[in-house]
């Protein structure tokens, strides 16, 4: 036996407690003490022993009314009780059976016939304990602890029987998969204790959205999926009220410390017998269309498509050949000149953008259109972005060894800011490189200023830690995203891109012209500089000059050359002039 059996024993004359003590001792048994009956029901509840020996005959409280008050408690409630009565008659052993004893013994008693007694006991205690602990792995295999959802295991094997049933009855199911927006996010901020409780309170009010016959499961973490009989038709539409409805339900607020949540999902719907007839496959089509609507954005469902399915093989078939690119040395960096334009007769070069490209073995060179979005997908771009800053700076510290102080711009993504440890990254890529971090530009997207509420703190106090640095931050593609310029306020930046689709056509459409004007005005009036991308006419340099914009880029003064090309203009533009640009 692991460790030893603990009786209690309860009783006010001592000379009974010795002589218990002795005999149960002596048997392997751990005994410990009460003098009356409070007093017994504090250390029962207490030290939950495994048996409690109770006399009957007690001032104060009866041992009758002790045992009464053990089953009335839930904690200890089928704690076994064996009571010792000096009274032998049938009516007080069935009073004691009454007041809930397990067994009850006369007084005086015959030592053997009690150790066989408490033996008995502790022999159905412990079946008994089997039993529970059989019952709670079942329930662990089959159920999900956290909401008490089934599980994953669970939904496989309903999903099994539904097949059958539906194929037997002629009927129609859909399977509708359901991920939570953003939650990795939340449950950082929030931290897993509280995560873990929005989750349950998701999951209460998915459950209140069920209709008769459905079955919700939680896979893991953020996903949930939910089996929806549709008798004998495939009513779209009907599926896709019921989604909104689910949708809805999700994103009600939710107040958690003063402060209110609001959630959102995606949702991919696949449906029986039309999409699929096995579960698994039906499973995974469900899941192809929830990813397909969270590349929409937030708040999204998809029903599943053939389609979906073809193009889903191939962006995997590209993501594993990018995931091997960085190991077979296919990337390459290009660098495209970035121009001043102010202060100078002729633009004259004072940075290079870095634009990342892969020398695909079949395919030849891509530009990032072809990948950079699996690369962000797959969460690839956190290797290949550290790749591509890194070599950019061991880059850049040649050229101004070679007394060509030249800036440098590198675009990241969102994803790398949502790394704990993107900050000590560029830090040792600047202290491995020994480049010198004022020259360094950092294009951010506006997507990340427009991250979650919960992630803005998190955010400005990295974006500052950058900048305490003396790296500088720009905006790329400004005005393509979400324009919405309160956050300049927010957050502190250096530069502004504005985005090649406004400067196309700036000096023959009068929209896009105001529109370029406001946009320098206004950054100049909070104090950063502007870049103008995709300048390929002379008009429209001339145009972007006489409005004051500080630096131009774009074909008209060269495309991104790999760095053998690039060298050779650079040092031409260094040597020309020696006086550079301060900033
Ligand atoms: P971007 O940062 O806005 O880069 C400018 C894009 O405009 C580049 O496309 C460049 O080749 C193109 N471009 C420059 N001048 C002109 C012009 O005069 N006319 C036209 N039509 N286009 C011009 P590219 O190299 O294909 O890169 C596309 C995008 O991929 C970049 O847009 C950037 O968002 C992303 N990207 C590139 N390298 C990286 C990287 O290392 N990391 C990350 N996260 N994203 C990158
Ligand atoms: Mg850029
Ligand atoms: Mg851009």
């Amino acid at each position: 036996m692991n460790e030893k059996n603990h009786i209690l024993t309860i009783d006010d004359d001592p000379t009974a407690r010795a002589a218990l003590e002795m005999l149960l001792e002596g048997e392997g048994y751990r005994l410990s003490f009460a003098i009356n009956g409070s007093d017994g029901l504090q250390q029962t509840l207490q030290s939950r022993p495994d048996l409690v020996l109770l006399d009957a005959m007690m001032p104060e409280m009866h041992g009758f009314e002790v045992c009464r008050q053990i089953r009335a408690h839930p904690l200890v409630s089928a704690l076994p009780v064996l009571i010792i009565t000096s009274l032998d008659d049938a009516a007080s052993r069935l009073q004691a059976f009454d007041a809930g004893a397990d067994d009850v013994l006369s007084k005086p008693y015959n030592e053997l016939e009690l150790k066989a007694r408490v033996r008995n006991i502790m022999r159905l205690n412990r079946y008994r304990r089997l039993i529970e602990q059989a019952e709670q792995l079942n329930h662990l295999a089959k159920y999900d602890p956290l909401t008490s959802l089934p599980n994953r295991a669970s939904l496989q094997e309903q999903l099994q029987q539904w097949v059958v049933n539906a194929e037997r009855q002629q009927q129609v199911f859909a399977v509708i998969y359901l991920d939570l927006d953003n939650f990795k996010q939340i449950n950082e901020s929030l931290g897993q204790l509280q995560g873990d409780l929005l989750l349950r309170q998701i999951a209460r009010r998915l459950t209140e959205c069920l209709s008769a016959g459905d079955m919700l499961a939680r896979l893991v973490g953020n996903e949930f999926v939910l089996l929806h009989d549709m008798q004998d038709q495939l009513d779209e539409s009907d599926v896709a009220s019921h989604v909104k409805h689910l949708l809805d339900a999700i994103s009600m607020p939710v107040l958690f410390d003063n402060h209110e949540w609001r959630l959102t999902a995606c949702v991919g719907i696949a449906f029986y017998p039309n999409d699929a007839i096995q579960g698994e496959t039906l499973l995974k089509n469900a899941e192809i269309a929830k990813s397909r609507a969270k590349a929409q954005g937030r708040q999204q469902y998809q029903f599943f498509t053939a389609q979906m399915n073809f193009n889903l093989i191939q962006r995997l078939a590209v993501e594993n050949q990018l995931r091997l690119a960085l190991e077979h040395d296919e990337l390459r960096l290009y660098y495209q000149p970035l121009m001043q334009l102010q202060n100078t007769s002729q633009p004259r070069l004072v940075g290079l953008e870095v634009l990342l490209r892969w020398q695909h073995p079949e395919r030849g060179l891509l530009t990032p259109h072809h990948f950079i979005d699996i690369a962000e997908q797959s969460g690839l771009i956190i290797g290949i972005g550290s790749w591509v800053l890194e070599m950019a700076c061991r880059q850049g510290h040649l050229w101004h060894q070679q007394h060509c102080p030249v800036h440098l711009a590198v675009n990241t993504s969102s994803l790398q800011y949502q790394q704990l440890n993107w900050l000590s990254t560029v830090d040792r890529i600047l202290h491995l490189t020994g480049f010198d971090p004022h020259y360094l530009e950092l294009e951010i997207t506006e997507s990340l200023l427009m991250e979650s509420e919960a992630q803005e703190n998190t955010i400005i106090h990295l974006l500052q830690n950058l900048r305490s640095r003396g790296i500088r931050l720009s905006i790329d593609d400004f005005g393509t995203g979400y324009s919405a310029l309160s956050y300049l306020r927010r957050f502190q930046v250096d530069i502004l891109k504005i985005d090649q689709s406004f400067i196309s056509d700036v000096s023959v459409e009068p929209n896009n012209a105001i529109l370029v004007q406001a946009i320098i005005a206004m950054a100049h009036g909070l104090r950063l500089q502007v870049i103008a991308e995709g300048i390929e006419q002379q008009s429209q340099c001339d145009f972007l000059k006489a409005n004051g914009c500080d630096i131009g880029q774009g074909y008209l003064f060269g495309y991104p050359q790999p760095v053998e090309e690039i060298n050779a203009f650079i040092q031409k533009q260094f040597k020309s002039s020696s006086s550079l640009i301060k900033h």
